[in-house]
């Protein structure tokens, strides 16, 4: 286990207090910002004065002070050396690729990844000359025999949707540092739980929208890297999350700051209570896989991999073969039951659930979702932290009995 304790980063964070002292920063809602001394303008454009260096704002694009508190907390929560917000996940994924990759370049990807990003990898990026091969996300070598010279960037997820499968970050750092490639890591499914950097990746994207905003209500994601690699992208003439415009709204960003703190706090509980249901679903017989169960392939990468005494997260699946008995035990559990709703994303203080194969990867071809391991029946579920745990175990049991995935006692 590593010892990142991200809530103590998040503490040791510089303190921003509000205009009028504030124990909240303020919302900066301003687009531009005025230049008191004319002669500051050109400083500005050739970057010799900035918000980072004087405090010296131009355009809410470019900087802007709420969203500059919230990357500095974002780059605690990862570890790194700075960080971009940006208005969802898919903008900061595809930022960071394009940034990363031109025309005639290669990416090597695991195959167990989030329905739109297989969709820019495998349908607009080819358009601009980009080809990515895929490749089992648990297989190193694969990803080391997929390598080209004109490969870029290793791109994974920490732990693969829906699959639940273990990418081995330590690993594929060291591949990508022999090849000369950048490994870009998307660790939406465990802030907290995985610092990805500490494990050698060079580029985390998230999408905040799930866990990090955990009350699904905002659309919004991260970079976050090096200084060098977020001054790349925030560079005025060539920078990607300049020019493609992915900027945050300033009021989303105050949400944001609001919710970091308590994130390591959420993590634990999910995961706590994820760990109880997998584990009484186990018992029952139930076709369950948790990265916290021995069962799982990966339990032991994944153990290492994860910071101490924040569990194995909120997310696990339930197959249930068929489609049709999916949504029958989805039924029971969302309208008999209450026990959270049938909705895609997660991260959720209630259980969100839904079924892969039909919803959040229908983007991917039936052949490739049986090659990945994707049944049919995989009801992806982000467990919440709501209501009594007993109680929520005794719901669970009903409805895997009433959906024929255990017999009846
Ligand atoms: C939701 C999600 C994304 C996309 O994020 P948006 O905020 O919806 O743009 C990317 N990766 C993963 C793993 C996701 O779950």
């Amino acid at each position: 286990m590593q010892s990142y304790n991200p809530e103590q980063a998040l503490f040791e964070t510089q303190r921003e207090f509000g205009e009028h002292g504030g124990v909240t920063p303020s919302i900066a809602r301003s687009s531009t910002f005025t230049v008191m001394d004319p002669a500051s303008m050109p400083e500005i454009f050739s970057g010799a004065k900035s918000p980072l260096k004087n405090d010296c704002y131009l355009y809410s694009r470019h900087f802007n002070p709420t969203n500059v508190v919230l990357a500095r907390y974002l780059a605690a929560l990862e570890d790194t050396e700075a960080a971009i917000a940006t208005a969802s996940g898919m903008s900061a994924i595809s930022c960071t690729l394009l940034q990363l990759c031109r025309a005639g370049d290669h990416i090597v990807a695991g195959r167990t990844i989030y329905g739109g990003t297989h969709a820019l990898l495998n349908q607009v990026l080819p358009e601009m000359g980009v080809e990515t091969t895929f490749v089992d996300a648990t297989d190193v070598e694969a990803f080391d025999r997929a390598v080209t010279s004109n490969t870029k960037v290793l791109y994974v997820e920490t732990v693969g949707n829906p699959t639940l499968k273990i990418a081995d970050i330590p690993k594929l750092a060291q591949i990508a540092r022999q090849h000369n490639a950048k490994l870009v890591v998307d660790n939406t499914f465990t802030p907290a739980l995985v610092t990805p950097v500490i494990l050698g990746a060079d580029v985390v994207v998230h999408s905040l929208t799930k866990y990090v905003s955990g009350a699904s209500d905002m659309i919004a994601g991260a970079i976050c890297s090096s200084r060098e690699f977020i001054d790349e992208l925030k560079d005025l003439h060539t920078g990607r999350a300049m020019l493609l415009g992915p900027t945050m709204d300033p009021r989303a960003a105050f949400d944001l700051i609001q919710r970091l703190p308590h994130l390591p706090i959420r993590m634990r509980e999910h995961g706590r209570r994820a760990m109880v249901i997998a584990t009484h679903l186990e018992q029952l017989g139930v076709s369950v896989t948790y990265p916290g169960l021995a069962s799982h392939p990966q339990h032991g990468l994944f153990t290492e991999m994860i910071n101490q005494g924040y569990g194995y997260g909120g997310m696990m699946t339930v197959d249930c073969v068929t489609q049709r008995q999916a949504e029958h035990f989805m039924n029971i559990l969302q309208n008999e039951e209450q026990f959270g709703y049938i909705a895609v994303s997660l991260g959720y203080h209630d259980t969100l659930m839904s079924c892969s194969g039909t919803s959040t990867s229908s983007e991917i071809p039936t052949e490739t979702q049986s090659a990945m391991g994707l049944s049919p029946g995989l009801v992806r579920l982000s467990v919440g932290y709501t209501g009594a745990l007993q109680e929520r175990i005794q719901q669970m049991v009903r409805a895997v009995e009433s959906a024929g995935l255990v017999a009846s006692r």
